[in-house]
């Protein structure tokens, strides 16, 4: 107001999330709207310091009733047309006790046996039984957030679980048919090139189906913005335009944008290029290429083609674009990894 910036007070946040009206899906009638998303829950119990959870929810968890969200199932799959959704929820296996209701009230509805769904979880939040149940209910495709290969670093983002309940639970969901998405965070305080090499050994041992490599983003009131600020490393461009976690892939090809923060004893060209080489290492198989382009009934394409011949036409155009883009990209990068691997390698030698 003028010219001065208002912080309003928090608001105290809703406690019943059934009291909410049902999203207008009626109001967004045109057809390039993608409805293939619900939020049965929000908020997470966890601590982790890079997640901007905290900051948004407070830690507190809610959740709607399983009526309500197979409510909001049926109406995707009547009206819409829609086969597969997404729980975009932040940690949806917090409560097990409704995640049962929820199953269970998914079996009962008409969209039984017809949807497919896929979810976000922690390795330490899934046994057998609750796995078993989901994919019984018509859930397909789970996304762990697995961030590192070292149970130091681990320990130091505060996570709260370790390196091998994730490989157990990546295990277990594979062993059950899920189709199993993981992400790591390159660049956290106390990371060296190695935990970066034994992350991508993890993600090619687990047999995932899909990863991604993100750089660390220190968002505004996480624990890590403070620390970036603290150790005099946090970089802000503009209006926090540089805060994005996959700026590697989404910046210009001739319009870089800056890593917010790069922990000390790396740089961000290390950081970038360790993403780009575990990126190509693992997409550089056709099977898992294609999934890039054929997945998206599992949410984890990277391009959605439409359902029909005409959608496909429409975005060949976009299609080139971002095929074009990739290239100038990966070729930049294969053009310098050998220069930056020898002056590395001099460096170490002459410690
Ligand atoms: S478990 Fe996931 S959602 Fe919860 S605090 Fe950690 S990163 Fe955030």
């Amino acid at each position: 107001m003028d010219g001065k910036v208002i912080h309003n007070q928090r608001s105290a946040g809703i406690e019943n999330l059934d009291d909410l009206p049902q999203f207008p899906y009626g109001r967004f009638q045109n057809k390039s709207y993608d409805f293939g998303f619900v939020i049965s829950s929000r908020g997470c119990p966890y601590d982790c310091f890079f997640c901007s959870n905290k900051i948004n929810s407070q830690r507190k968890f809610r959740y709607r009733s399983a009526e309500k969200v197979v409510e909001d199932l049926t109406l995707l799959f009547t009206k819409f047309n829609r086969k597969y959704v997404y729980f975009l929820d932040d940690n949806l296996l917090v409560n097990h006790k409704r995640i049962k209701d929820l199953t269970e009230e998914i079996k009962k509805s008409g969209v039984f046996g017809k949807m497919h769904f896929n979810f976000q979880a922690r390795g330490d939040n899934c046994n057998e039984e609750i796995m078993l149940m989901l994919f019984e209910a018509g859930f397909r495709g789970v996304y762990f957030g697995i961030e590192t290969a070292s149970e130091k670093l681990m320990q130091i983002v505060n996570k709260g679980e370790t390196v091998q309940e994730v490989i157990d639970a990546v295990g277990l969901a594979k062993r059950l048919g899920f189709f199993v998405s993981g992400n790591f965070i390159f660049g956290l305080p106390g990371e060296k090139p190695q935990d970066r090499k034994d992350a991508f050994k993890l993600a090619k041992k687990l047999k995932l189906d899909i990863v991604k490599y993100n750089n660390a983003t220190p968002y505004p009131g996480t624990e890590l913005y403070h620390i970036a600020l603290k150790e005099n490393r946090l970089y802000i461009q503009g209006l926090y335009e540089n805060l994005n976690s996959v700026s590697s892939f989404i910046e210009k090809p001739f319009q870089k944008t800056p890593f917010s923060y790069v922990p000390e004893g790396n740089t961000e060209k290390q950081i970038k290029m360790d993403i780009y080489l575990g990126s190509l290492k693992f997409y550089f198989n056709v099977r898992r290429f294609t999934r890039v382009f054929t997945n998206p009934d599992k949410n984890v394409a990277w391009f959605d083609f439409g359902h029909s011949f005409s959608d496909f036409i429409k975005k060949l155009p976009s299609t080139f674009v971002l095929l074009f883009i990739l290239s100038i990209k990966f070729s930049g990068f294969l053009i310098q990894y050998p220069f930056y691997t020898a002056y590395y390698k001099i460096k170490d030698l002459r410690k």
